[in-house]
């Protein structure tokens, strides 16, 4: 056993899980993707903020120890929220949700997924803007922005947290929010990993009902009727801020469909109007579209359209999700460059696999505006007037598949499939610099991309609340602050000399 798993099993007995136990394996297997299956020198279990503080106050102190946080596990990065031969701070046990509806705000445990959010706030009539799926964390959801079915109207999750308890390096427990260490509430909103871990996050609730929405999924002789239904839909002067529409294409190897290629090609929108209009004329431009292979829509409960979605995500495969994002404007045809490309890449990985088990999809959903609460102010870098812009859309390219030995050719046509997306987007003058942190693979870099101001500031912050690096050194999994060019990086004393990597 390794000196400072012993240390923490002292520390905090009963809590602490080795390799020889047999929840071990249970906890192991439990990440989403198979990327997320590293091999700790043990788990350490809190089961509140102090026993959180305990464990970070004691990796911090032990020289050579590192260290990982897992919220829900959902991570395809490797090493991002595991880490092999370190201590993994599994939060799940932090799942309490509490709610005080005279203040409409949810108290919800750093560990909690989803699901037990949905599970507490669905029977009172009441919701947060969440993960479209159970089994999705808030922790690392809402410190990397978060898009929910309510996005379009109240804007990324994170701007509806009110309050963060966070445990720093030093072992401190301390809140962060609109005046109270609020340069530090701000930095977590988009800084995610780079700053403590999050306890607890107080998040303001509305009313919400049963509503309209559901899944259709189309042949591939609609895709260019979705892009236009799409485009329509999307590039409105206004948009109806209850429509939501995740549109996605889709290729299936293995799938019981497959064509004579062993491919299985067609569309998936993943529609929600989030008021209880039967057949939301809002949406009527994808309903039209014929002809449908299946349709769920119905009115429903946000549970249940969680419930259905969480359904379609298969576990236990390798995963990798990459993003861009671009401006769509009507006439340049861009959607449909844009879906040759990932065809064309998709295809041929899938050829030059034979055998492979493939599942991969290129997603278009609009971005989220910035919206100006006093509360809502984070580090994505979006300008509080973005409202002023409809047209910025998000892609995600991702991809399930089975063997790991099939993981250097997809990630790379799915790399290669983006660099071109991001070549075509430029020379069109079309390009966005965001890169969405929750969506991004392991070679992007979504910091960077929240601009150099934002950046500079992150350090500040890093370095007011964090000042020996513990959070950029011991705890080497998620998306880091950039090391070069930063002032405020280059003054870091404790770290100055990693900063060759830059
Ligand atoms: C199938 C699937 C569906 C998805 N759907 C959506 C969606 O609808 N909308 C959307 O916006 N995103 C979505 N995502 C992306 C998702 O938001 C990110 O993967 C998110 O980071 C997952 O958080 P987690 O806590 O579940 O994962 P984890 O892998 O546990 O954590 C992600 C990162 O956050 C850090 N972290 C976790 N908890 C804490 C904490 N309490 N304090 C500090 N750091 C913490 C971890 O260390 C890790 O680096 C989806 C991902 C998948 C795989």
């Amino acid at each position: 056993m390794s000196q400072v798993a012993s240390d923490l099993a002292a520390l905090l007995p009963g809590k602490v899980v080795l390799p020889s136990e047999e929840t071990y394996t249970t906890l192991t297997s439990s990440y989403f993707a198979q990327q997320g299956r590293l091999r700790p020198a043990c788990y350490v279990l809190p089961s509140s903020p102090e026993d959180v503080s305990i464990a970070v106050k004691k990796l911090a102190d032990t020289p050579d120890a590192v260290f990982a946080i897992r919220g829900g596990g959902r991570s395809w990065n490797p090493g991002a929220a595991n880490i092999d031969g370190g201590v993994t701070i599994d939060m799940r046990n932090l799942n309490m949700v509490d709610v005080d509806e005279e203040t409409s705000t949810a108290s919800i445990g750093g560990g909690a997924c989803f699901g037990d959010v949905h599970a507490v706030l669905g029977p009172k009539g009441l919701a947060i803007v969440g993960g479209r799926n159970d089994t999705l964390g808030v922790g690392g959801f809402l410190t990397g922005g978060g898009i929910s079915m309510f996005s379009e109207e109240r804007g990324f999750a994170c701007d509806s947290v009110i309050n963060m308890q966070i445990v720093l390096a030093s072992g401190a427990i301390i809140n962060a929010n609109a005046t109270e260490n609020n340069d530090l509430f701000i930095a977590l909103k988009g800084g995610q990993t780079n700053f403590g871990v999050v306890t607890r996050f107080d998040v303001r609730v509305f009313t919400q009902g049963p509503f309209w929405g559901g899944v259709v999924q189309y042949p591939s002789s609609a895709n260019d009727a979705q892009l236009a239904a799409y485009e329509a839909v999307m590039s409105a002067e206004t948009r109806d801020p209850h429509v939501a529409v995740e549109q996605s294409f889709l290729f299936h190897s293995g799938s019981v469909e497959e064509d004579a290629e062993g491919r299985h090609e067609y569309s998936c929108n993943l529609m929600y109007y989030t008021k209880p209009v039967v057949d939301a004329p809002a949406l009527r431009p994808f309903m039209q579209i014929q002809p449908q292979g299946y349709s769920t829509m119905r009115l429903g409960t946000l549970q249940e359209f969680t419930g259905e979605l969480t359904k379609y995500q298969p576990a236990d495969k390798c995963l990798n999700f990459v993003t861009t994002t671009f401006r769509l404007v009507p006439g340049t045809g861009l959607s449909s460059k844009i879906l040759s490309i990932w065809l064309d890449f998709t295809r041929k990985v899938h050829s030059g696999l034979p055998g492979v088990d493939l599942l991969s999809s290129l997603t278009f959903q609009p971005l989220p505006r910035q919206s100006t609460t006093p509360t809502s102010a984070s580090s994505l870098g979006i300008p509080p007037d973005s409202h002023k812009e409809t047209n910025r859309m998000l892609l995600l390219i991702a991809n399930y598949w089975s063997s790991p030995e099939h993981t250097s050719a997809i990630e790379g046509a799915a790399q290669d499939a983006i660099t071109a997306v991001d070549a075509l987007t430029e020379a069109e003058g079309l390009g966005v610099p965001f890169r969405y942190l929750n969506y991004a693979s392991k070679w992007q870099d979504p910091i960077t991309a929240y601009g150099p101001d934002v950046v500079e500031e992150l350090w500040r912050v890093s370095r007011k609340y964090d000042p020996s690096g513990v959070f950029q050194t011991k705890m080497p999994g998620g998306f880091k602050l950039p090391k070069c060019h930063f002032t405020s990086y280059l003054n870091y004393g404790c770290i100055k000399d990693a900063g060759k990597d830059g």
